[in-house]
C-alpha cells in the first residue's frame, strides 16, 4: 500500500523527534559534557563507545552528547533556548580549548559536520 497518508507520515516524524526527546536527556547530555571535561589533565581525547546503543553512546562519547545538545535547540522555547546556548557557549569554549583539531576528520564521513567531531579521538582502546 503507497504510503500517502500524510498523518502517517507526520506519526512517524513525531516518532523521530520522540526518541531525540526523552524525558532528562538534556540534563544528561550536560553531564556527560562536564563529566568529560572534569577529566585531569590540560588535553583531552575524545572518547567513543562501540556498544552502539544510544545511551552507551550519550554517556561515553562527548561528540554525541553534544550532538543531542544542538537537537534540542530548536526544540525549545525562546528563553530556553537562551540559557542552553549560554552554557553551550561555556561548555564549547572549554571542549575547543582543550581537545585538538585532527586534520584528517575529513577523510571519515561520520565526523563531517559539526566541529566537534573533528577533534583528535583517543584510539588506545583500538589497538
Ligand atoms: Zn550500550
Amino acid at each position: 500500500m503507497p504510503d500517502t497518508d500524510p498523518s502517517a507520515r507526520h506519526r512517524r516524524q513525531t516518532l523521530y523527534t520522540d526518541r531525540l526527546v526523552t524525558p532528562g536527556i538534556t540534563r544528561a547530555a550536560v553531564a556527560a559534557l562536564r563529566r568529560f571535561l572534569a577529566t585531569p589533565g590540560r588535553y583531552l581525547y575524545m572518547r567513543r563507545d562501540y556498544c552502539a546503543c544510544t545511551r552507551c553512546d550519550l554517556e561515553c562519547n562527548p561528540a554525541a552528547a553534544r550532538d543531542v545538545l544542538e537537537g534540542m535547540l530548536p526544540l525549545l522555547p525562546h528563553y530556553a533556548r537562551r540559557d542552553l546556548e549560554s552554557l553551550l557557549a561555556e561548555l564549547d569554549g572549554e571542549l575547543l580549548h582543550r581537545t585538538l583539531p585532527d586534520v584528517f576528520a575529513h577523510r571519515e564521513p561520520w565526523r563531517r559536520g559539526a566541529w566537534w567531531h573533528e577533534r583528535l579521538y583517543d584510539t588506545d582502546d583500538l589497538l
